[in-house]
């Protein structure tokens, strides 16, 4: 939001700024919104009932109130625009329509072996059109697509997917590519960035500005909040700790480098651990080596960036079988003694959906910034303004 110069931008800035605030505030009254968008009654009056014509707000029953009369408060409607979230993991990918609370009214989850696909860029597009049109949602309901995915970007937005085995990189055009079909505006980031995002809207870390939230699933990263905000880093590669190399010369890492944190932590690495044992003793010994080396690794990245919490989700945390106690522990004994008395240490299971959900708050993000841009029925009642 930029405060704009000439009457239209400074409406569209008041404009996404009312908005925002009946987002943050679920329900809110136009006096308040006058009070904390330091704006005038009547400007809020015009913009509030631009919104309703546009069907992004509605009225609901009236505050509780003892003295005077009781406002009406405004919330932001459910029934009619939808955004889609998408979480593209490695070997799957899942759908979510949600509304613009962030409820989800339908999900669809199919999977695809999108490292190992001939022609990634086709399957991929094609696969999420395809489900796309399942929704069956009205092209007009929809504000836009978020995409979480679990590969980097190039520094012109390209996806770039690796094959594990042959090390084969392709650049997939896709937010371009759906964008162009769906003619819907489409965000992508990266998983760990939307799991993160995720918890800063709708989950633990509603009120935690500086957290880091590290994804295990079959690859490892961080979306890493600092004060208040996403830290993306330069080519919007921050957070990716699963390549921090740990092990000079170690296994072979789907990135190129030898030896990266990913190739010792991740799921895959500890389903391995069940085929390396000599017996069920040995597992145990290893699963418990596991754990420790995990717990100092997260230990060390809490000593960078000195967050008030540490949230462990992805795949890993509901599948694999590791001691929390002991990951726990060594967290604690690795980072720094000053920090241990306020770190919050989390574990969250219900990752899978949240990515997708996180993936719909991207567009969100974005749409309540800017909303002239993605309700277009709300250009047309603004038009209509004097
Ligand atoms: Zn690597």
């Amino acid at each position: 939001m930029t405060k704009g110069k000439n009457p239209q931008t400074t409406r569209e800035y008041n404009q996404a700024l009312i908005l925002s605030l009946i987002a943050k505030h679920s329900a809110i009254s136009r006096v308040d919104l006058a009070r904390l968008g330091k704006l005038s009654k009547p400007v809020v009056t015009s913009i509030v009932d631009n919104l309703m014509a546009a069907g992004l707000v509605k009225e609901g029953p009236k505050a509780e109130s003892t003295v005077g009369r009781r406002p009406v408060m405004l919330h932001i409607t459910e029934d009619f625009y939808r955004i889609i979230g998408i979480d593209l993991s490695r070997d799957h990918i899942t759908l979510v329509v949600t509304t613009l609370t962030g409820e989800i009214r339908q999900r669809i989850s199919e999977s695809l072996d999108v490292e190992n696909t001939q022609s990634a860029k086709h399957e991929i597009t094609d696969a999420v059109l395809d489900m796309v049109n399942r929704t069956k949602l009205d092209r007009k309901q929809i504000v836009g697509v978020g995409v979480a995915h679990p590969f980097p970007l190039s520094s012109s937005r390209k996806l770039i997917v690796a094959n594990q085995d042959v090390g084969d990189w392709k650049a997939v055009k896709l937010g371009e590519e759906l964008s162009d079909v769906l003619g819907v505006p489409v965000h992508l980031d990266n998983d760990a960035n939307l799991a993160a995002m995720h918890e800063r809207w709708y989950g633990r870390a509603r009120k935690i500005s500086d957290f880091v939230y590290v994804l295990i699933g079959n690859g490892v990263g961080a979306g890493i909040y600092n004060n208040g905000r996403l830290v993306r880093g330069h080519l919007g590669f921050a957070g990716e700790i699963g390549h921090i190399v740990v092990t000079p010369g170690g296994e072979q890492c789907v990135c190129g480098n030898r030896g990266c944190l990913e190739t010792e932590i991740s799921l895959r690495r500890f389903d391995r651990l069940e085929e390396e044992a000599a017996s069920n003793r040995d597992l145990e010994e290893k699963i418990n080596q596991y754990a420790l080396r995990l717990g100092r690794h997260l230990g060390n990245i809490v000593n960078i960036f000195n967050p008030q919490a540490l949230i462990i989700g992805g795949a890993f945390v509901s599948e694999a079988r590791i001691p929390r106690e002991v990951v726990e522990r060594a967290v604690y004994e690795a980072v720094h003694p000053v920090l241990r008395s306020t770190l919050q240490l989390m574990f969250v299971e219900d990752v899978p959906d949240n990515v997708a959900k996180g993936a719909a708050s991207l567009v969100g993000l974005y749409a309540y910034r800017q909303p002239h841009r993605y309700f277009p029925n709300l250009s047309q009642s603004n038009n209509r303004q004097p």
